[in-house]
C-alpha cells in the first residue's frame, strides 16, 4: 500500500485559488475488508469482557454489534484514504494540514485552522 501524491485546488469565498496535496493510498478489496475486521476485532476484545457485567450485557451485545457492522461497512466503501494533506487557504494564506474524512472522494469541504472558513479541495486544473 504505497501513497500516492494527488494535486489539488483549494478554493474559498473569492475568486482566489491556491494549491494543495494530499498522499492517498488506494486499497483493493482484501484489504478493505481486513481493515474492516480489525476494527471490528477491537470492537468485540473491549465489549467481551463488560458483557459479563450483570445488566450491562444488554446494551453492550447490540452496540458491539452495531458498531462492528458500521466499521466494516465503512471501511469497504472507503477504497482511497488520504493519510495527509497539506495546502494553503486561498483567503487568509495559513498554510495548514487538513483534516480528511475516512473517505477520499473529492470534491471535498475542509475549514480552515485558521480563519475557519470553508474550504473546497477539488481535482487540480488551474494553472498555478
Ligand atoms: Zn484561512
Amino acid at each position: 500500500m504505497l501513497a500516492h501524491p494527488v494535486d489539488l485546488d483549494v478554493t474559498g469565498y473569492g475568486v482566489r485559488h491556491s494549491s494543495a496535496q494530499a498522499s492517498v493510498v488506494h486499497y483493493n478489496f482484501m484489504p478493505r475488508l481486513l481493515r474492516g475486521l480489525e476494527r471490528a476485532v477491537l470492537v468485540w476484545v473491549v465489549a467481551i469482557p463488560l458483557m459479563f457485567i450483570p445488566f450491562l450485557a444488554i446494551l453492550v451485545l447490540p452496540a458491539a454489534i452495531g458498531l462492528s457492522v458500521y466499521l466494516i461497512y465503512s471501511r469497504m466503501h472507503a477504497p482511497d484514504v488520504a493519510r495527509a494533506c497539506k495546502g494553503t487557504c486561498p483567503d487568509c494564506g495559513f498554510e495548514q494540514a487538513f483534516d480528511l474524512p475516512l473517505k477520499f472522494e473529492l470534491p471535498l469541504d475542509v475549514e480552515c485552522a485558521r480563519c475557519n472558513r470553508e474550504l473546497r479541495l477539488e481535482e487540480h486544473h488551474f494553472a498555478n
